[in-house]
């Protein structure tokens, strides 16, 4: 059979042409060291498993912006036996999705919300109730097309 029968379909999930995010970095602050509770770096061993997200330190209560302009298309609670804590997900372009965890999200911040980069979408909540010794941070994910990305490859340091 001939080559040329072969049909190429492009993926519609990747479309061409469109720009990558422009990324912030959401707390204005380096990823957290190792502490007591681990390293903050995408890979860190977390037993066994790995951290598959970089977490960048921030004061209790400081404002969190977003990582990357997009819709807010989850906020959501990172434990099920702790519904005090919560994350937002913003869906961005090209195929990227980021999720900000231990962020209290700001009055206004819903599904469906339009973020632009740097935009505030809330405050850092305090980890140190739960973990001792902690280093207080934003946890942040990034996937494309559902596979999770080292943030530190992409978000500025400042
Ligand atoms: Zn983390």
């Amino acid at each position: 059979m001939h080559p040329s029968s072969e049909v190429y379909h492009e993926d519609a999930s990747d479309p061409v042409g469109e720009a990558d995010p422009e990324w912030v970095n959401p707390t204005d602050r380096a990823i957290r060291g190792c502490d007591d509770q681990g390293c903050g770096h995408f890979g860190a061993p977390r037993g066994i498993r790995t951290h598959r997200g970089a977490d960048y330190t921030a004061d209790s209560g400081q404002n969190v912006v977003a990582a990357a302009r997009g819709t807010v298309t989850r906020i959501g609670y990172p434990y099920a036996d702790d519904l005090s804590y919560r994350y937002v997900e913003i869906q961005g372009a090209n195929g990227y999705t980021v999720r900000e965890l231990y962020v209290s999200p700001a009055e206004g911040i819903a599904v469906g919300s339009q973020v632009s980069a740097g935009q505030a979408i809330g405050t850092a909540q305090n980890l140190t109730t739960r973990y001792t010794g902690i280093t207080n941070h934003v946890h942040v994910e990034i996937r494309r097309n559902g596979n999770y990305i080292n943030p530190a490859m992409l978000i500025p340091n400042p």
